[in-house]
């Protein structure tokens, strides 16, 4: 019997309308002769009212620990009435905690990692004919203290839940119908992406795309595990994210049925009959708002200097993104060194540099605050240098100034001001004629 995990996030189980039309979505998959194991997010905005809770009595640090227990309590709200809800459609339904569900993490209070993925019980509920809903985004620590695995850790939760039980497929339930060449937020006559390779998709989500969370995208990949992101408000087909090998075996009562070919839902993740060679080049346009931009002058131009400045900023735990090192002027011996990192550790990373800046004697620390990237994906664009010139013509033609550039094998990035980056979005997607004639309808949710 194909096995699926469908992850649901906030906005599908807004309030408990929402709740019901899961639930009736739930029972008609089982009904249709899958198990169905289900991931659900807090409801809404709960995890956002419950840190707002929590800032209330406690304004400065939270304790981590206690922040973790708070949070948790969001997915076993939904996770109940999702499972009560079920129960009323007549089908049993049973939901566990991720403790219960057996996802062992590390001891790091709000981003744990995942060390261990038992779903015992899950399968044991999936065994005797019923529905299995396990709570998202938290795990518990070897300590037994329970923690979370970052905001959006519902995916993660879905992807790893997946892997541990060999599912068929992973289906990613959310506010719009799949991946989009760009968020339909800001440009509506985006197109949906049928299908696109998990490489493209974590860079996608690597650089801003907020349909899917970062770690679940690794996660799948590394244990490929095929996704297909979707809608919970319509029927339609959403994006399958190909992964290159199909997963082991997946039957416990020793048949050996493959995932591929095994179940109706993976055969359409595979080729078929449509012919992979048409795909487009271009899977994409994802964009970043909250970055800044550091430049440090009139660094020494000597060996080890790089090294030193980019040791200041990972120390202060910061992530450092796109890094420029300029043509240093051969009469002064010194250099400028750029790179991006989160708005939010501006000041973090001005203050380490500031130091840095009077041990090391470089002339000064720079710092430009909203600024946004611009990240076009897609397999082969080192390949095809036209694909660079057409992308900067698009933001030539529209006035706009880019003001760094970084490259990998299947990514263009651009970094521009944050009050044209809709704008450089919208353009980029048109040279690309990426426009789709019906415009994308987004059901739900802030696309958060
Ligand atoms: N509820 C958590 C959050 O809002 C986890 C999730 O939605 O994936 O971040
Ligand atoms: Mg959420």
């Amino acid at each position: 019997m194909p096995l699926l995990v469908q992850k649901y996030g906030g906005s599908s189980v807004a309030d408990v309308d929402a709740v019901r039309r899961v639930a009736q979505r739930v029972v008609q998959t089982h009904r249709e002769g899958n198990q169905v194991a289900v991931v659900v997010s807090a409801m809404g905005d709960t995890t956002d009212e419950l840190l707002d809770l929590a800032s209330q009595v406690s304004p400065h640090d939270p304790p981590e620990r206690e922040l973790d227990m708070l949070l948790t309590a969001g997915e076993r709200i939904s996770m109940a009435l999702l499972a009560m809800a079920i129960e009323e459609l007549g089908v049993p339904a049973r939901s566990y905690t991720g403790q219960q569900a057996g996802l062992l993490t590390d001891a790091s209070h709000g981003s744990a990692r995942l060390l261990d993925v038992t779903p015992d019980r899950v399968k044991e509920t999936l065994d005797s004919g019923a529905v299995a809903i396990v709570a998202g985004f938290q795990g518990v620590s070897q300590d037994e203290d329970i923690t979370t695995l970052g905001r959006g850790g519902s995916d993660t939760t879905a992807v790893a839940l997946a892997a541990a039980l060999a599912a068929d497929v992973c289906e990613i339930y959310t506010d719009v119908d799949g991946l989009f060449s760009a968020d339909p937020r800001i440009v509506p006559s985006a197109s949906r992406v049928t299908r696109i390779s998990i490489e493209e998709t974590l860079e996608m989500a690597a650089h801003g795309a907020k349909i899917l969370h970062l770690r679940a995208v690794e996660y799948a990949r590394r244990f490929a595990v095929p996704l297909h992101v979707r809608s919970s408000f319509s029927d339609k087909e959403g994006t399958w994210i190909l992964v290159d090998r199909p997963l082991t075996p997946l039957s416990s009562d020793g048949t050996g049925e493959h995932a591929t070919g095994a179940s109706p839902v993976t055969a359409s993740t595979t080729t078929g009959n449509e012919e992979p060679m048409e795909d487009p080049i271009i899977s994409g346009i994802a964009h970043d708002r909250h970055l800044g931009k550091i430049t440090c002058v009139g660094v020494p131009d000597k060996p080890g200097s790089a090294a030193t400045v980019l040791g200041a900023i990972t120390r202060a735990g910061v992530g450092i993104d796109m890094i420029v090192q300029n043509v240093s002027h051969e009469d002064t011996g010194v250099t400028d060194i750029s790179f991006t990192i989160p708005e939010a550790d501006g000041t973090r990373t001005v203050t380490a540099l500031r130091e840095l800046q009077r041990e090391m004697g470089f002339e000064d620390v720079l710092y430009t605050s909203h600024t946004g990237k611009l990240s076009l994906v897609g397999a082969g664009l080192r390949s095809n240098p036209h694909v660079a010139h057409r992308l900067f013509s698009a933001l030539s033609d529209a006035g706009i100034n880019i003001e760094m550039i970084s490259t990998s094998e299947i990514r263009i990035s651009i970094l521009v001001d944050q009050a044209n980056l809709e704008d450089a979005v919208r353009a980029v997607h048109t040279a690309f004629e990426m426009d789709a004639e019906d415009q994308a309808v987004v059901y739900a949710g802030t696309g958060r």
